[in-house]
């Protein structure tokens, strides 16, 4: 668990004000390894926080770059942390997903680069979501 003062420069790095808020779901996504959706977010956050404030929270996180959406195919929008030398207008996530057939959890694998693809001529690509499957080394460990 990163420590509240570790919380708070990262939000002020950031542009953004530390809020309790703010605290709680950074505290939330910084010590977590997979990508969350916004249920499971919410679930480990004090009961009664409201979600409007939440969704706020997360988008105000993914535009300075603190947090980036991971996407498995479905509607699911599931948030993960950003590396650290991401910021706001700055992104770098291009690093690879993994998602895991026994526990379900989506890994961002920061240390691997999604490989460089040429496209046709006439297509210019807008995002890029680059997801495998398999079994993560916690299930194959049987931990
Ligand atoms: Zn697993
Ligand atoms: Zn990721």
């Amino acid at each position: 668990m990163p420590t509240a003062a570790r919380i708070d420069q990262l939000l002020t790095q950031h542009a953004l004000r530390p809020t309790p808020v703010r605290r709680a779901v950074l505290g939330v996504m910084a010590d977590t390894p997979f990508a969350l959706s916004v249920g499971e977010i919410e679930r480990q956050l004090a009961a009664g926080t409201d979600r409007v404030t939440l969704y706020r929270t997360l988008k105000s996180f993914e535009e300075q770059g603190l947090l980036h959406r991971v996407m498995d195919g479905t509607d699911t929008i599931r948030y993960a942390a950003c590396s650290i030398e991401c910021s706001a207008g700055a992104h770098f996530d291009n690093h690879v997903h993994f998602r895991c057939t026994v526990c379900q959890r989506i890994y961002c694998l920061y240390q691997v680069a999604v490989p460089a693809v040429v496209l046709p001529r006439s297509f210019e690509a807008h995002t890029r979501e680059y997801l495998l499957g398999g079994v993560c080394g916690t299930c194959q460990s049987g931990d």
